[in-house]
């Protein structure tokens, strides 16, 4: 088969529920695609209402036992879990490559970073440390203690098929909580891969379950069940807006982490070539589709043409093709729909009067292969200046001053990644400040990585994941006012 993992038990069909591998209870089944090829990889069940309910009832069931063990306990355990992902780097990786696209060199590595979530909240699962006020009367002492939130939920996409995952689990279990997960349709088989070994890594039965099928009924039962106390969700404004408003009459709690619109802004005095090498690999990873791709270029007057010249030389060099070949630079886009956006934002753009300079079209490879594209001189009316494209087109508009390169970048009702080229350090300091954005790349265009928090503001969420505050989405916190 297309698989050929060396680990054949890590390519599961079914999901995983109570610490048991299960078919939809109606027998149906959803089928996997390779995006590379339009192979049918396999197929996961198509699960509903009734199976997430069951998985939830687990959850609540495992929550008093995990909870009760000590922090070293459950970071031990994440401990190990953590190790068997980097020990199955390889199966992990090709196997997110056949259902993703995305070169496996990335896979790779996203799996690295998917399992650095892991090791971190393992470690400071240990550090949920508490506080003491002093009292306001004589006879009164305050303590504040954090305690698990119980049974979470987490819906994830296919972008990332494992970093997702465990961003989430990683502090939600750590912390203490139970949680059940909703992988995207398109990419099951890496969840269900990493919860195999999750459990081989010792994690009680109940305490993490996969629940595949239907988007819409998992996610109500998801939203309506009181046993779930927080949900987590990571992909778009609408969707996370839609699961908001499911879990208000149950004042559930939300973090969401939803769409972008990257601002990248070159400044006259930026270094150009790390400039267009920081741009290159904000803008062209995973073929576009992260949240935080840079999705608008802005370059100052005096440098715009030498950037432009410098941009399109390096977007000549990118290869094309199945990620599974070595050199692949861009694999497919993740299916038709995905290509058909790109090709509309390119098409808005050239009828207002911006300039095709590479790429374009639909790639000879054919299915959603798509040509890394740039286009110059966009008006900033264009579509692709308000909307997240999420595929491999890199506009460039023009700019003035630092006030005109600020006010665009911030005309967006997302708030997530930005980035900016600039050697003054007093036009560093005011431009990041200014900036309306949960994330400032400055000079680079790689942000991400798990000691630092990751999240939005305005459109683009709620709530930060990563890093020592990442843990405190799955915190309550506990006032003990004593009297003496
Ligand atoms: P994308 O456009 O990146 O696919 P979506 O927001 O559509 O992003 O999907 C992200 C995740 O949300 C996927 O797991 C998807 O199945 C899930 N999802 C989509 N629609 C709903 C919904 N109505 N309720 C709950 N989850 C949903």
């Amino acid at each position: 088969t297309a698989m050929q993992l060396k680990d054949t038990a890590l390519f599961r069909q079914q999901a995983y529920i109570d610490g048991a591998w299960l078919d939809a209870d109606s027998g149906q089944t959803i089928s996997v695609n390779n995006p590379a090829t339009g192979e049918i990889l396999g197929t996961v069940p198509k699960m509903g209402a009734a199976e997430t309910r069951r998985a939830i009832d687990a959850a609540e069931r495992a929550l008093p036992a995990w909870r009760d063990l000590t922090a070293k306990e459950r970071s031990q355990k994440l401990r190990r879990w953590f190790e068997l992902l980097m020990e199955n780097q390889d199966d992990l990786g090709r196997l997110m490559t056949l259902e993703q696209g995305k070169p496996l060199a990335e896979a790779k590595g996203e799996i690295a970073y998917a399992a650095s979530f892991i090791e971190w909240f393992a470690e400071e699962a240990k550090r949920i440390y508490g506080d003491t006020i002093p009292g306001h009367q004589k006879d009164k002492r305050i303590l504040v203690i954090k305690q698990p939130i119980g049974v979470t939920a987490a819906i994830t996409p296919w972008n990332f098929p494992a970093a997702m995952i465990t961003r989430k689990a990683g502090p939600a279990l750590a912390a203490g909580c139970t949680m059940v997960i909703k992988p995207a349709s398109q990419t099951p088989f890496s969840a269900l891969a990493m919860v195999e070994l999750a459990e081989r890594a010792g994690i009680p039965k109940g305490v993490l379950s996969v629940v595949t099928g239907s988007a819409g009924d998992i996610g109500n039962e998801l939203t309506a069940n009181p046993k779930v106390r927080k949900i987590s969700f990571t992909g778009s404004t609408e969707v996370g807006a839609k699961l908001m408003e499911q879990c208000a009459p149950g004042i559930k709690k939300v973090s969401l982490e939803l769409g972008g619109n990257a601002p990248f802004i070159v400044f006259d005095d930026a270094d150009l070539d790390e400039a267009v090498k920081g741009a290159m690999q904000s803008k062209y990873r995973n073929a576009g589709q992260t949240c935080v791709c840079v999705n608008r270029i802005y370059v100052q007057d005096g440098v715009y043409d030498a950037f432009a010249e410098k941009f399109q030389a390096a977007v000549a060099k990118l290869r094309v093709g199945n990620g599974l070949e070595e050199g692949t630079d861009i694999g497919p886009l993740i299916d038709d729909r995905a290509a058909a956006k790109v090709r509309e934002h390119i098409e808005d753009a050239v009828a207002q009067g911006a300039r095709l300079v590479a790429g374009g079209q639909a790639h000879q490879m054919g299915g959603s292969y798509f040509e890394p594209t740039v286009l110059v001189d966009v008006p900033d009316s264009a579509k692709v200046a308000k909307e997240e494209t999420f595929g491999p087109l890199a506009p460039l508009f023009r700019f003035k001053d630092e006030a005109e390169a600020i006010s665009k970048a911030n005309d967006t009702e997302f708030g997530l990644a930005s980035y900016f080229y600039a050697r003054d350090l007093g036009r560093v300091f005011r431009v990041a400040e200014a900036l309306e954005y949960g994330m400032v790349g400055i000079n680079t265009g790689l942000i991400s990585t798990e000691v630092a928090p990751f999240g939005g503001v305005k459109s683009s969420g709620l709530g930060r994941e990563g890093s020592k505050y990442g843990i405190e989405d799955y915190l309550e916190i506990k006032y003990l006012c004593m009297g003496i």
